[in-house]
């Protein structure tokens, strides 16, 4: 059992791999927050879900089966959309949070609430047969608006959703958004802190780490107190 409090937000396409592979590495504590219920259309993807959970609250139906994979650990499901009121007092409870959401304003809102209250999480983004993530220590690596300044508008947002996701893709990123954690509640230094790696699987597959420093001028205030050379990571 590994001792650690790890918070998925969104149980879906990212948010599923991330926490059967957190079960299986038998962490303590799992929370999950999510406002859905599992639709037919998920089940193709969302692999812990089955035809009896449809209309069940995601975060109710991921608990049962994550509680069976893990029956010394804890799940603690809240049946919510992660928003200003409630995403502080939220994560304050966590160690290490896992951004698994589709929604570009509640990636920031993630990145808002860790920078300020010096917790640490992990960026996922995943869009047709690309994926990204990039792990934000707060005060040692850059943010996400270092990174991407603003969310994108409404317009990228609906082409974005066009596009669709690649169930294998989402796959991929949620699982090393799991181990991103699991590296940080075991006191080791996250591999992909200070770093963004991409996955390509259009023409011929591929990923790549680029390393980020923080941006000038970001309301994180990282610029200028900390350095590209603090944040790589060391695998
Ligand atoms: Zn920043």
């Amino acid at each position: 059992m590994i001792d650690g409090r790890v918070l998925i937000v969104g149980v879906g396409g990212l948010g599923v791999p991330a926490a059967l592979s957190l079960a299986r590495f038998g962490v303590r504590t799992l929370g999950l927050v999510d406002p859905d219920p599992v639709d037919l259309s998920n089940l193709h993807r969302q692999v812990i879900y089955g035809i009896s959970d449809i209309e069940t609250p995601k975060v109710k139906a991921a608990s049962r089966r994550l509680a069976e994979m893990n029956p010394g650990g804890a799940v603690e499901a809240l049946v919510a959309r992660l928003d200003e009121s409630n995403a502080p007092a939220l994560i304050a409870r966590y160690d290490f949070v896992i951004d698994a959401t589709d929604d570009p304003a509640a990636k920031f809102l993630i990145n808002d609430v860790c920078v300020a209250a010096g917790r640490a999480f992990v960026y996922g983004g995943v869009l047709g047969m690309g994926g990204q993530a990039m792990t934000v220590i707060p005060g040692r690596t850059a943010c996400l608006r270092c990174v991407f300044e603003n969310p994108p508008d409404s317009a990228e947002i609906a082409s974005c959703r066009e596009a669709g996701i690649i169930g294998p893709v989402a796959g991929l990123i949620g699982e090393i958004q799991a181990d991103e954690a699991r590296r940080f509640v075991l006191g080791l230094e996250p591999r992909l802190a200070g770093g963004i790696l991409t996955y390509d699987g259009t023409a011929a597959p591929r990923v790549r780490v680029t390393r980020v420093g923080p941006r000038r001028g970001c309301a994180c205030g990282s610029h200028g107190r900390i350095g590209l050379g603090d944040a790589t990571a060391r695998n």
